[in-house]
């Protein structure tokens, strides 16, 4: 927890999850962007709950966006049934807290006031800006075991900005971790042909195509980042020290 933060979790705890395993490697981590709307299609929905019962099957835990609501909710409330509150960790900005989270949960950041006990949707980081949160979801899977990436679920445009953040960081080298889009019913095909198209154009390296990758079931998703290759066509740079 920094300054420019205040966790609450089960009994109001403040601190983080056990961060890894007993033999000292990182627990894996997932940062699922998704809609913060559960879309009209049920098969979203059905496949929120999905890949948290996958992950849970497989000990893998989540950061996500940190809503009640939508797809994000989803998505957490099961891990967090499964597999209790320490599995899961949100990260919202101040600002939405009043719309990403339902009126019962959203007395996590009044100083000195009544914290509830989450075992609902995990432990709770409130930050100050979009930035931050983005920084502190992406650390957490920098820093997690093998198999930790980024995976998108369906969602609108802020999971569109998340995801494609996400792989131009990896393009120019910030990062290595995969990134798997999975797509629900044909729900991402517009992109995965923008993508196709951005190639042949050359404005995408042919290489760099596979940044991205897809899966149709969650538990592809897993297996496609536990397998994630990192692209030949990425910036060999190193960032901090230029
Ligand atoms: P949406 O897919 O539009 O429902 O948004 C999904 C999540 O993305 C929501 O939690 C938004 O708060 C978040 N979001 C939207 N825009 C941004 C942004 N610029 N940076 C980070 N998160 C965002």
């Amino acid at each position: 927890m920094t300054a420019d933060s205040i966790t609450t979790g089960q009994n109001g705890s403040s601190n983080g999850s056990s961060n890894g395993h007993a033999n000292g490697t990182p627990r894996t981590k997932i940062c699922v962007y998704c809609g913060s709307s559960g879309g009209n299609d049920a098969e979203h929905m059905e496949t929120a709950r999905e890949l948290a019962r996958v992950m849970a099957e497989n000990d893998i835990d989540l950061v996500y966006g940190g809503g009640t609501v939508g797809l994000m909710g989803e998505v957490a409330k099961t891990l967090c049934e499964l597999k209790g509150p320490e599995a899961v960790h949100g990260i919202i900005p101040e600002a939405l807290v009043k719309y990403e989270r339902n009126n019962t949960y959203q007395t996590i950041n009044v100083n000195n006031q009544y914290v509830p006990t989450e075992s609902t949707y995990g432990r709770t980081t409130v930050v100050k800006d979009m930035h931050t949160r983005k920084k502190l979801m992406a650390e957490e899977v920098f820093a997690g075991g093998p198999g930790s990436g980024f995976l998108a679920l369906s969602g609108g445009y802020g999971t569109v900005e998340e995801l494609f953040e996400t792989v131009t960081w990896n393009q120019l080298g910030i990062h290595k971790r995969g990134i798997c889009l999975l797509n629900i019913n044909g729900y991402w095909d517009g992109i995965v042909q923008w993508v196709d198209k951005a190639v042949e154009q050359g404005f995408v390296k042919l290489p760099n195509k596979d940044i991205l990758v897809t899966a149709t079931t969650a538990e592809d998703a897993i297996l496609a980042l536990m397998n994630y290759q990192v692209s030949e066509g990425t910036f060999k740079l190193e960032w901090g020290s230029q």
